[in-house]
């Protein structure tokens, strides 16, 4: 093992405990509760020892500044951005947001140790609630900043136990921030991989290209409640059968276009065990490469299932819950990437700050190689090698960006 993987691991370890679910060995790091302010208290710690003055945006968004956070380093040129977010979803995995941070902060210590003094700052960021496991909206924080969502409707969003964004905060959110995102003039999230790209490509690193469109559609059906025991089987109206027909035709369909639909969430009316269900409401999470083909995927499983409603004499809605539509990373800045890092380019179907940050400055993403593939639960891994390289890379486009 090299000497900063060595280093890599000492650092990981402090953090490694905090907010451990002893059962799951997953994470329950939600936005602004105990464990993830500690982690945010470790954050500060950190960069204080670095000598790195921490701002704040008012948002809960967290900002390590190298270099003069009340000046932009040279005129104009703007600092650079890295970073991303401590919380995770329930019993997550260990990497997912907290590897980016750590190795922002080792980034530094290898620039420092090199001896290179970047002309621009360089801003390390810990976003709040990316997940949106807390209060429902995902990138929570970076939406704020950037003003893609309201100040006040995130104030007064609530989570389980009916406590609010804004008490959780301890304030009304300050919500959009121009003046502070024009000092930036780049943004390169590091995160760990969400597949197995990296496993089949043998590399440990990769620069991100793209994200996939997604979006949440509610599909209802609507069938007639009976008894189980009684209700011949040609009369009765069972939503379920509408259902597992339409969850599988999602896969089907979403196979043969090369995306990804995903029915995890289903709720029953009544659910009981005796009794043809009356309603069945599934959820479907759609992703694909790009957006006629996510549209494309969306239509035919709504097709399908209204073609199998009219055989199970069921009623079906779709509802669309919720579109994010294509982000292209920054073609400069990635071409620029993969040319110094000699890394592959991968799409990726899962959101992140940096796709927020993407419509308002030159973004980039970084992959690192996660052996499983797994991520959103305690089975996410990492090589401390693998995130040795990370480092190394996100040091190289750190210099590269801070320097030129
Ligand atoms: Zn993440």
């Amino acid at each position: 093992m090299s000497g900063l993987a060595v280093r890599f691991r000492e650092l990981w370890d402090e953090i490694a405990p905090v907010g451990r679910d002893a059962g799951s060995g997953g994470y329950l790091r939600y936005a602004l509760t105990a464990p993830e302010l500690r982690l945010r208290e470790w954050f500060r710690a950190q960069a204080d020892l670095r000598g790195m003055p921490v701002s704040e945006d008012g948002n809960g968004n967290l900002f390590a500044w190298w270099g003069d956070p009340d000046t932009d380093g040279r005129a104009g040129s703007g600092a650079v951005l890295t970073g991303s977010h401590f919380d995770s979803v329930p019993h997550g995995g260990a990497y997912d947001g907290p590897l980016g941070i750590v190795s922002a902060l080792l980034a530094v210590d290898e620039l420092r140790a090199a001896g290179v003094t970047p002309v621009r700052p360089v801003v390390v960021a810990a976003f709040v609630e990316e997940e949106g496991a807390r209060f429902g909206v995902p990138c929570l924080g970076s939406r704020l900043l950037t003003g893609e969502i309201d100040a006040d409707r995130a104030a007064g969003l609530r989570d389980a136990a009916g406590v609010s964004f804004a008490e959780a905060l301890g304030h009304r959110p300050a919500g959009a921030d121009p003046a502070l995102l024009g000092r930036f003039a780049a943004f390169v999230e590091l995160h760990v991989e969400q597949g197995r790209a990296l496993v089949d490509a043998d590399a440990p690193v990769a620069v991100g290209s793209a994200i996939w469109p997604h979006g949440r559609w509610r599909f209802e059906l609507r069938g007639e409640g009976n008894h189980a025991g009684t209700t011949r089987m040609g009369d009765r109206r069972d939503p379920m059968l509408t259902f597992a027909f339409t969850v599988l035709a999602a896969n089907k369909e979403a196979r043969l276009r090369d995306a990804h639909a995903t029915v995890g969430r289903v709720s029953v009316e009544p659910n009981a065990t005796n009794a043809v269900p009356s309603t069945v409401t599934g959820w479907l999470d759609a992703r694909a490469a790009a957006p006629e083909t996510l549209d494309g995927l969306v239509e035919a499983v709504r097709a399908k299932a209204a073609e199998r409603a009219r055989r199970d004499g069921t009623e079906l809605t779709v509802t669309r819950e919720s579109a994010t539509p294509l982000v292209t990373f920054d073609g400069g800045l990635a071409d620029r990437l993969t040319e110094l890092l000699a890394a592959p380019v991968l799409p990726t179907g899962a959101g992140h700050d940096a796709g927020v940050l993407a419509a308002h400055l030159p973004t980039a993403m970084l992959f690192v190689r996660n052996p499983t593939g797994v991520s959103h639960s305690p089975a996410e891994s990492a090589t401390d090698d693998d995130c040795a390289a990370g480092v190394v890379a996100l040091a190289r486009v750190l210099e590269e960006l801070a320097c030129h």
